[in-house]
């Protein structure tokens, strides 16, 4: 039995037809994580679908409105990048609801998955690259409402920069000190670029691929802007250091993982050169940080395109084996 729960349902797949995003890998990890015998039945927990007044913490009613009637202009959909239908708004409620839950098992148990979720480029009053619904924001607004904790910290390991979750999280920002000059020893000599804004109730760090999606990126408490085709080690000394630099300016009470499969080196999205390796040290990384710290953290999969889907499924898979392995421990 696992250290902690997993929260699936096959509702989790998404009716987007033929489309880049692999809509089948949620029903596919659930699978392999029963076959390879990572986890057992017993280990997952459904969630119910978030209400309306969680999902409004975050999100404007225009746009919630639009999106229960089916009114989103033609504009609007295609900045989504997935075809509207009812089905797909359910799916997504599901998936808030799924972050919800695992944030709430996270506070209990110090770490859960939605295995699921992450869909960090939505935005208050629109959806944007495959997100229409930022599960992981409201799992936090709500956390906060219930006054679970006051402070999170989000992790966005996906390949793409969080643009959603920068911008809702942006207008809770007060002034707090600058980042200390005196960074780990061992900088990397890759030429990533490392800004930092400052941070309110929600710290949130973003690693990502400088020159891809979004254009835009409003800026994250920490933003690493990642050079193409870095590899397995300067990623890893990067995020070593954004996760001490915000750790030292922020005590969170809750750890926000959001663990895109997309910095891939075979991601057909993707830009970066991990390993598969390279992605379970990453996973490692963050849990080894956040047990230490007794932050409690909850996983949500983001992203992941690889050419085959079974690389995708693999590297989301190894997430779990990673927290199986830091967590068992005593
Ligand atoms: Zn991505």
């Amino acid at each position: 039995m696992l250290p902690f729960k997993l929260i699936y349902s096959d509702e989790y797949y998404l009716p987007i037809g033929a489309h880049v995003f692999p809509a089948e890998k949620y029903r596919r990890i659930h699978q392999r994580l029963l076959e390879t015998g990572v986890a057992e039945p017993t280990d997952f927990a459904k969630p119910k679908p978030a209400s309306d007044q969680d999902i409004l913490l975050v999100h404007t009613p225009q746009y919630v409105q639009k999106l229960k009637t089916g009114t989103l202009s033609a504009r609007e959909e295609l900045e989504m990048e997935v075809p509207y239908s009812p089905e797909l708004v359910d799916a997504f409620w599901l998936a808030a609801g799924g972050s919800i839950l695992a944030a709430d098992f996270a506070l209990n148990d110090r770490a859960a998955f939605n295995i699921g979720g992450g869909f960090h480029h939505a935005f208050p009053d629109h959806g944007e690259g495959f997100c229409m619904i930022h599960d992981v924001a409201v799992a936090i607004r709500r956390m906060q409402r219930d006054d679970k904790i006051t402070r999170a910290m989000t992790v966005d390991c996906d390949v793409h920069h969080g643009n959603g979750t920068a911008a809702i999280f942006a207008g809770t920002r007060v002034p707090t000190s600058p980042l200390p000059s005196n960074g780990p020893a061992t900088l990397p000599a890759a030429p990533a670029k490392l800004r930092s804004a400052h941070a309110g109730d929600v710290f949130t760090i973003s690693l990502h691929q400088e020159h891809n999606y979004p254009a835009w990126k409003p800026p994250s408490s920490i933003d690493v802007d990642l050079p193409d085709e870095i590899g397995d080690d300067d990623y890893l000394a990067w995020l070593d250091n954004a996760l001490s630099s915000g750790l030292r300016q922020f005590e969170p009470e809750l750890l926000c993982y959001i663990a895109g499969a997309d910095p891939y080196k075979e991601d057909q999205l993707g830009g970066l050169c991990l390993t598969m390796e390279g992605l379970k040290r990453r996973d490692e990384l963050v849990f080894r940080v956040a047990k230490a710290r007794d932050i409690p953290v909850m996983v949500t999969f983001a992203g992941g395109y690889a050419r085959r889907v079974e690389d995708t499924v693999e590297i989301h898979c190894n997430t779990v084996i990673a927290a199986k392995q830091i967590f068992a421990k005593k």
